[in-house]
């Protein structure tokens, strides 16, 4: 990111809601159940899988908590009455993490026993550093019991070799690996583009030469064709990895997948939350965000 895009970048939060709102459109679902129900369908005709989240985090308010909660447990209605194929993506920290560990749990466990009787899988996104072991921690406390549940390793975190580790020393984990979206310090993440393109691809190879299952979450080109190779050289079958997206990220390479036969599962995030999520998504790329500014003084 050059200058000027980092400055774009950094100014959104001054951009007013229903522009970025505009924006962002076609990063998220929508608003509403439905919204989310026609998005996976259409996925679903495509030949992608999906896996839903629904929009919150940093939650502050029990109530707003235990709203997600009853959201995620009819989202997980909502996916088997349509017949869907999708998974559900939740993140501790809408769910009570910061207002009471405790409660987090019981909330994660409902989520996880509402959509264990469907053989539907549970992933704990990850957030920034400051909840990553206590991510973990829990991802690991409630393996013991459910089978239907499994982590994001971030490739820019320097603790993330030894983490790989740790989960593999237990039951085969079934891993999301992305770079990692939030800004971290230099001695908590590395910064360097290559750097954290090295990371990603010597993680990919310990979980794939592990026995892993690997949700491989990237658009990165060179990480793209490195997955490819690997999956190549170490011959797995679809039930070893699938490739992740975004919504409304690279859709003509997630087709190109699809048709070379490759499991291909997009994110898919609705509900009325939806500001934060749309903030980090616009960060990720200035093109876009520079069209907002342009929208916002040129009314266009
Ligand atoms: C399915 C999935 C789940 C994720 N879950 C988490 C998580 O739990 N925790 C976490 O920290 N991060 C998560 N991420 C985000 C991830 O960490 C990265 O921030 C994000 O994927 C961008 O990194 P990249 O590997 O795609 O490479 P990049 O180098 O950032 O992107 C490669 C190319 O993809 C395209 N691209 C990327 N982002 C955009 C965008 N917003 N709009 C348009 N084009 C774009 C561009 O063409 C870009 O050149 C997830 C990503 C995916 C795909």
């Amino acid at each position: 990111m050059n200058l000027f895009d980092r400055l774009v970048a950094w100014s959104l939060p001054a951009v007013p809601k229903p522009i970025v709102g505009m924006v962002s459109k076609k990063y998220i679902a929508g608003e509403t159940r439905d919204d989310m129900v026609r998005t996976v369908r259409a996925l679903n005709d495509e030949g992608a899988r999906a896996t839903v989240d629904v929009l919150g985090e940093d939650t502050t308010e029990r109530a707003q908590a235990e709203e997600t909660v009853v959201e995620y447990e009819r989202a997980i209605e909502a996916i088997v009455e349509h017949d869907l194929d999708c998974n559900v993506s939740i993140k501790l920290t809408a769910l009570g993490l910061i207002i009471d560990p405790s409660l987090c749990r019981d909330h994660v466990e409902r989520i996880v026993a509402a959509a264990k009787p469907h053989g539907m899988f549970v992933r704990f996104d990850m957030e920034d550093s400051s909840v990553t072991t206590r991510t973990l921690d829990l991802v690991r406390s409630v393996r013991r019991e459910h089978e239907n549940v499994g982590p994001v390793l971030q490739a820019y975190l320097r603790r993330s070799a030894d983490d790989a580790r740790e989960l593999l020393s237990g039951p085969t984990p079934n891993v999301r690996l992305c770079k990692g979206i939030y800004r971290e310090p230099e001695e908590v993440a590395f910064q360097g583009r290559e750097e954290v393109r090295d990371s990603y691809r010597s993680l990919l190879r310990t979980f794939l030469e592990s026995g892993a299952y690997v949700g491989i979450a990237t658009h990165d080109a060179p990480l793209l064709e490195h997955a490819l190779a690997l999956v190549s050289e170490l011959g797995l079958s679809g039930d070893r990895y699938e490739f992740q997206m975004l919504l409304g990220v690279i859709p003509q390479v997630r087709r190109e997948l699809i048709e070379a036969g490759h499991g291909l599962r997009v994110y898919v995030p609705y509900g009325k939350a939806w500001y934060g999520y749309s903030i980090r998504r616009l960060r990720e790329n200035p093109k876009i965000a520079g069209y907002v500014f342009k929208s916002m003084f040129t009314g266009s």
